[in-house]
């Protein structure tokens, strides 16, 4: 179950981010860890083989105030080890992104890895969790008082 890029354009999402490298190199802060990323269907596959292979378990980082908020995290990011579970089989967009782009080249990478990726919900995808696009789908529905072509 996925959305396009103009799909979830269309729910006013900003998709400006904040430079959080340090010397213009990664410092592995998890900031742009998040559910829904762009990636192929065999992407996916890999990342739910990996998973059950080495019995990985889904990670949560909902607001402490609030266990049962929205978690927009990716599960694979281990906050407290500050790393990432599921590194070898980690998609194409987390090998290759860096925050410390400009805003045009930013914006063409973006472009770039879309050609020919989708946005998916990772806990839904693999731990069937779909808290993430409940969400989303009730914002695009205030938003736009439409429900999402989810495909
Ligand atoms: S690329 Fe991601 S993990 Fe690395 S510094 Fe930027 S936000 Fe943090
Ligand atoms: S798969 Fe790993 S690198 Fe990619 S967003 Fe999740 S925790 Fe970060």
């Amino acid at each position: 179950m996925y959305l396009s890029l103009e799909d979830f354009q269309a729910l006013g999402v900003d998709d400006t981010y904040k430079n959080h490298s340090i010397g213009g190199k990664c410092s592995g802060c998890g900031e742009c860890c998040v559910d829904m990323l762009p990636a192929t269907i065999d992407e996916i596959h890999r990342i739910k083989e990996y998973v059950q292979k080495h019995h990985i378990r889904e990670h949560r980082q909902a607001p402490f105030f609030d266990p049962k908020a929205t978690d927009f995290s990716c599960p694979f990011r281990n906050q407290q080890e500050r790393k990432c579970e599921v590194y070898p089989a980690r998609l194409y967009i987390c090998r290759t992104f860096v925050c410390n782009k400009t805003r045009e080249d930013a914006i063409r990478d973006r472009d770039l890895i879309h050609r020919d990726r989708k946005i998916y919900s990772l806990r839904f995808e693999v731990f069937g969790n779909p808290e993430t696009l409940g969400l989303v789908a009730a914002i695009a529905v205030s938003k736009s008082k439409r429900a999402l072509p989810w495909r």
